[in-house]
């Protein structure tokens, strides 16, 4: 039977019931209740497989945004399927390090923090990568050529699905701007740093290769200046489908052409060279879904309504970024369509899927929001005093608990009553 799971890279309905890896998803979410975020590893590995042949012909080395989903045992899948791990905190940072990696292969790249926690990432081990100059020079400072830095650069390229997810425009607060390179050598030549990474990552969501090769050709152009490089770091930000005729990033595509540019330029660097990228979305999205139960149906003068045991506490991407998500009546798959406005139980307009057309959905359906793999539950929070839920990762065909829900303790735990 294993040999058959292999293929199953989606939930697939087959004779009426919605299955991941075999297993019936309402199964799980009977076994595990609702909400729950149901996550397909094998599809993890097969979107860390697909990176690795897109790059098969350089030095690739892929760093797990770890920001988007961070539980222990995915961190864990990520590292057994042979990609390191880029975080954004120390917190990250310690959480990679307890999930088996080695410091070596943990990418830390912060924004706006104190220099303390830059420290803390030398001290830890971590590739520290710097995006603002008084932090470079601080670390010059300190550091002089005794420990190695890579440096974060903004290129001036507006990219990614939109304004609030595009992270390399000119007014965007990561990176250091190419414009500002005359300043990073002044530092680097005054306190002898040793730069031996440069990154660029420009945002989420970019569709169009030309992007990447666009950011390609500016670091190339300015790593000649660099002489101590061991990587080059393209960020992440490849997009899948959310729904179908979505627009994606072909890794492919990308893969080949944005290999022999690198290519070409070490080839003139006059070294062979490291080509780095941190996808989250890419890894994780397609992996997870979003399991809910309907509480009510209501039909207003206007719209009939979905009320799901879930909210914008545990899935915040439809009201922070207008982001959709594809939504299936997992109960009811014959049923007669109907549209309905799906909204969460929470105190707040929390809108997860307008005006969707669904298989009739009833009180008690499960409902499932797919591609909740990334930014769901990491996002999550216990807004209106609400549990967040379990987390559930398949595996060789085996539905395995991998974070229980939380319970009253959790709301209370570190809060202090002095009363
Ligand atoms: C968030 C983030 C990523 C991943 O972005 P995706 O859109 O999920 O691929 C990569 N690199 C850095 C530095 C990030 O902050």
């Amino acid at each position: 039977m294993a040999s058959i799971f292999a293929f199953y890279f989606f939930m697939e309905l087959v004779n009426g019931i919605y299955t991941i890896q075999g297993i019936d998803v309402a199964e799980i979410a009977r076994q595990f209740g609702t909400p729950v975020y149901v996550y397909d590893g094998s599809k993890i590995a097969s979107q860390i497989k697909s990176l690795k042949n897109a790059f098969s012909d350089t030095d690739v080395r892929i760093k797990y945004a770890a920001k988007a989903l961070t539980n222990v045992s995915i961190l864990k899948l990520v590292k057994q399927n042979g990609a390191g791990v880029d975080v954004v905190s120390i917190q990250e940072a310690q959480l990679a390090l307890g999930a088996g990696f080695a410091p070596a292969e943990i990418m830390f790249t912060p924004n706006c923090v104190d220099f303390e926690e830059i420290i803390q990432g030398v001290e830890l081990g971590l590739t520290v990568n710097l995006d603002n100059l008084s932090v470079l020079e601080k670390f010059g400072k300190k550091y002089g050529n005794t420990v190695p830095c890579c440096v974060r650069l903004n290129p001036h390229i507006m990219a990614g699905g939109n304004y609030k997810i595009s992270t390399g425009h000119s007014n965007s607060k990561f990176g250091i701007s190419v414009y500002q390179l005359q300043e990073i050598m002044q530092l680097a030549n005054r306190y002898q740093i040793v730069i031996n990474g440069l990154h660029i990552h420009t945002g989420s969501e970019i569709t169009e290769t030309d992007v990447f090769l666009r950011m390609a050709e500016i670091l190339f152009g300015i790593a000649q200046d660099f002489p101590a490089l061991k990587f080059i770091d393209f960020g992440g930000g490849f997009k899948v489908a959310y729904k179908q005729g979505d627009l994606v990033t072909n890794v492919y595509d990308l893969g080949l052409r944005l290999s022999k540019a690198f290519k070409q330029f070490y080839q003139s660097y006059g070294r062979k060279l490291e080509l780095w990228i941190e996808p989250g979305k890419y890894l994780v999205s397609e992996a997870g879904y979003l399991v809910v139960k309907t509480n009510v149906v209501k039909a207003t003068p206007s719209l009939t309504f979905a009320g799901v045991d879930s909210g914008l506490n545990h899935l915040i991407r439809p009201m922070m970024y207008d982001a959709y998500h594809e939504i299936i009546n997992i109960s009811n798959p014959g049923g007669t369509q109907k549209v309905y406005t799906v909204v969460g139980n929470i105190c707040e307009t929390d809108t997860l899927g307008a005006d969707r057309k669904l298989n009739e959905v009833r009180e008690g359906d499960l409902l499932v929001f797919k591609n909740a793999g990334a930014y769901g539950y990491s996002m999550a929070s216990n807004y209106n005093s609400r549990f967040r839920p379990a987390e559930v990762l398949v595996v060789n065909g085996e539905a395995k608990l991998i974070r229980r829900r939380d319970t009253l303790e959790d709301l209370l735990r570190g809060q202090i009553d002095i009363f």
